[in-house]
């Protein structure tokens, strides 16, 4: 029995993505050939590069804007110290919503003045800061969208003409929003685009060229962007599945459909732990997550019970990070409103109980 998979990462894929990802491994569309062994320089990989990096401009509304997609590797991990590399000369803000904005910080600190401009780490980061000044001395400000431990995402990013940097890993192509106000933006595969691997990264191109530092040519972005992604050998299956999984979503109808259900299986999650007096959320109703729901059980003695029927039911991966403890319901795009469903009549049962 397929498992209802809320797995914070790596996670969920659309089954018919990893059916079609399965056969190219045996055989690429009827070539002779396995999509693993061919060359990266060969005319059918680079066509799977170029509409993997025309798809993502196309999803994002970026397309003709002056931006460009690549396929890079190391993780976002990576994106921490390659986007202060290419981007701080002088002196970046931060906002500091937990554990990936802190690391993105260390490393931005060896490339210049890192200044916290907001944080939430008085209340173990269970809310997104507002109303925080932004120096306008600023080269860029660092904002992490969607904070996958803690289960808190910005809503609302802030207003400002300094340059912004933001790492979109657990919710990028999950909801609307005007890429365009960032200059760069990046996020690992192994969430909602494929499996890890590589890390999507989109750039405005005029954002470049602007710190007087020599970088090493695997870090430097505009090295990338003019071997259009293929500087080296590039991940050619996590690239091939990732291109898979947003032809999936443009069939679906883009990030707008996709939205509407998140939104969905969002709602039907917190509104259980809204009611039901066994769950208790963890973080602030106004910044909660659409991908990450955090919440903990009140009565511990209902505890194995609740574990014990999640098991059953095929429930997977909803235990909470240990620096936040509880649970953690990761409902990315590949997950549907059933598998919700499932948990949440779960959770309702436990009330029935307690
Ligand atoms: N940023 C966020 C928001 C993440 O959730 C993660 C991974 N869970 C990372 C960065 C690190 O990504 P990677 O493992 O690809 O380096």
């Amino acid at each position: 029995m397929k498992k209802h998979n809320f797995s914070a990462g790596p996670c969920i894929l659309p089954q018919e993505v990893m059916q079609k990802a399965s056969e190219a491994v045996l055989e690429l569309d009827g070539i002779g050939l396995s999509l693993i062994e061919i060359s990266h320089r060969s005319k059918e990989f680079v066509d799977i590069m170029e509409k993997a990096r025309s798809l993502a401009l196309e999803l994002l509304g970026l397309e003709g804007k002056g931006y460009q997609a690549l396929f890079l590797q190391g993780g976002a991990s990576t994106q921490f110290l390659m986007a202060a590399y290419n981007m701080l000369e002088n002196k970046a803000g931060y906002v500091n919503t937990g554990t990936w904005s802190l690391k993105a910080i260390k490393e931005a600190r060896l490339f210049g003045d890192v200044v916290e401009v907001a944080s939430s780490q008085d209340h173990n980061f269970n809310y997104i800061p507002r109303g925080y000044g932004i120096p306008n001395d600023l080269d860029y400000l660092h904002l992490t969208s969607n904070n996958t431990i803690f289960g808190t995402q910005i809503k609302e990013f802030p207003k400002t003409d300094v340059p912004l940097v933001c790492d979109m890993s657990s919710d990028i192509f999950s909801r609307q929003l005007d890429f365009s106000k960032f200059d760069i933006f990046y996020a690992g595969a192994q969430k909602n685009m494929g499996p890890a691997g590589t890390t999507l990264v989109v750039i405005r191109e005029e954002a470049l060229g602007k710190v007087t530092r020599k970088i090493p040519s695997m870090l430097d972005y505009s090295v990338h962007i003019s071997k259009d992604s293929m500087f080296n050998t590039p991940p050619v299956f996590a690239v091939y599945v990732s291109m898979l999984t947003m032809q999936w979503l443009k069939d679906l109808g883009g990030i707008a459909a996709i939205e509407e259900i998140n939104e969905k299986k969002a709602n039907l999650i917190y509104s259980e732990i809204d009611l039901n007096p066994v769950f208790s959320g963890f973080a602030a109703k106004k910044d909660r997550s659409n991908m990450n729901a955090t919440f903990t059980i009140t009565d511990e003695t209902l505890k194995d019970i609740f574990d014990e029927k999640c098991k059953e039911a095929g429930i997977n991966g909803i235990n909470g990070h240990r620096s936040v403890g509880g649970y953690r319901a990761s409902m990315y795009n590949a997950l549907s409103l059933e598998s919700v469903g499932v948990l949440v009549d779960i959770m309702s049962e436990m009330e029935k109980k307690g």
